[in-house]
């Protein structure tokens, strides 16, 4: 498993209260990373120095050998960030706005094919506004693609989205990947995690306390001797969902 991004004991104080207390942690290459944690945990904060958008108080990183304290542009040139839904031109549609994003980054791309990619190509002439939550998502997501990053950065891409658009992106995120790559994402559902993530991380109170793949923290849960209550019903409110209101994946 080879490092893309090395975090050394990393701290962050925002006034005299400590966010990030050393943290330390490696994500590999061409993996699904979860960062997890309760509200305030320090996630975003972390996620935000490591994108280059915040400064830290203390310790090191390294994202693909560049140094961010030396080489903080070559890592903005290698990585994507998912902007807020808010940051987009509501009024501009889609093809509009990638070619904004191309001239942002200095590149070109086919924009038919990343629409294609994320399922919108035939809303290519639709305004950012008109769309619903999963597809501003989608296509968010799309966005972090265009200056063909090795690393992108989701923070809690599938947060309010109905179960089938959140079942759509995690269908995209592994398709992501699945092209070399690797993805660092902030999720507050744990079967999100379970599902898509080879390593999470579980942060709180601005530390880490525990760094595994999902299978090897439960099966450490088991071994200390937890046991769940008894399930009584094979199937979830989730499940039925899904089954009155068509298949997993259905298009919004
Ligand atoms: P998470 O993403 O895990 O919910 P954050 O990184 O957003 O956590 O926040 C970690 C802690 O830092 C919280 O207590 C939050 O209130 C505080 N915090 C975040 N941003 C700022 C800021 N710009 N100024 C002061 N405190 C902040
Ligand atoms: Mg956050």
């Amino acid at each position: 498993m080879k490092p893309i991004i090395s975090v050394q004991d990393l701290k962050k104080k925002y006034g005299k209260f400590e966010a990030v207390k050393g943290i330390t942690f490696e994500v590999y290459e061409g993996e699904i990373f979860g960062l997890l944690g309760p509200n305030g945990a320090g996630k975003s904060t972390t996620l935000e120095i490591i994108e280059t958008l915040r400064d830290k108080s203390s310790g090191k990183i390294i994202v693909d050998g560049h140094d961010l304290d030396t080489d903080a542009e070559k890592i903005k040139k290698i990585i994507g960030v998912q902007l807020q839904a808010a940051g987009f031109y509501p009024g501009l549609n889609l093809l509009e706005l990638i070619e904004l994003f191309c001239g942002l980054y200095n590149t070109k791309i086919d924009a038919y094919e990343l629409l294609e990619m994320v399922n919108l190509k035939d809303k290519a002439k639709n305004k950012f506004k008109e769309m619903s939550g999963g597809q501003k998502q989608r296509f968010s997501i799309a966005t972090t693609l265009i200056n063909k990053p090795k690393i992108i950065f989701l923070d809690e891409p599938t947060t309010g989205l109905d179960p089938q658009a959140r079942r759509n992106l995690w269908d995209l995120i592994q398709n992501i990947r699945t092209e070399g790559t690797t993805v660092i994402i902030t999720t507050h559902y744990m079967d999100e995690a379970e599902y898509l993530c080879e390593r999470v991380a579980i942060m709180d109170e601005g530390k880490i306390i525990a760094i595994e793949s999902p299978d090897k923290l439960i099966d450490d849960l088991v071994a200390s001797g937890f046991e769940r209550p008894k399930v009584t019903k094979s199937a979830n409110l989730e499940d039925v969902f899904i089954q009155l209101t068509g298949k997993d994946f259905r298009e919004e």
